[in-house]
């Protein structure tokens, strides 16, 4: 049994300042200079041109934080396990 903590916050993943198309996550990743955030569907990578994507969520891949893009900015809603999640 895993003991890791999954914790979250709803203001973990936040846009920069000036940018709100730049994201930077509590763990460190940031659009443009870590992975960024990938688009996922469950616990499912997905690419939105070639399949569907209802969740609208955006993954974390370095801390498995998984947010919504609200009105005003990304809101975390979950955590996965990264083992749990399929990538491309
Ligand atoms: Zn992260």
């Amino acid at each position: 049994m895993s003991a890791r903590s999954l914790d979250f916050q709803p203001d973990d993943i936040t846009p920069s300042e000036g940018d709100p198309d730049t994201w930077k996550c509590r763990c460190g990743n940031l659009t443009g200079i870590g992975p960024g955030f990938f688009h996922l569907e469950g616990t499912r990578e997905v690419d939105p041109a070639r399949e569907p994507w209802p969740s609208e969520e955006y993954l974390c891949p370095e801390c498995g934080r998984v947010c919504k893009n609200g009105e005003n900015g990304p809101v975390v809603v979950r955590r996965l396990h990264m083992d749990d999640v399929i990538l491309l």
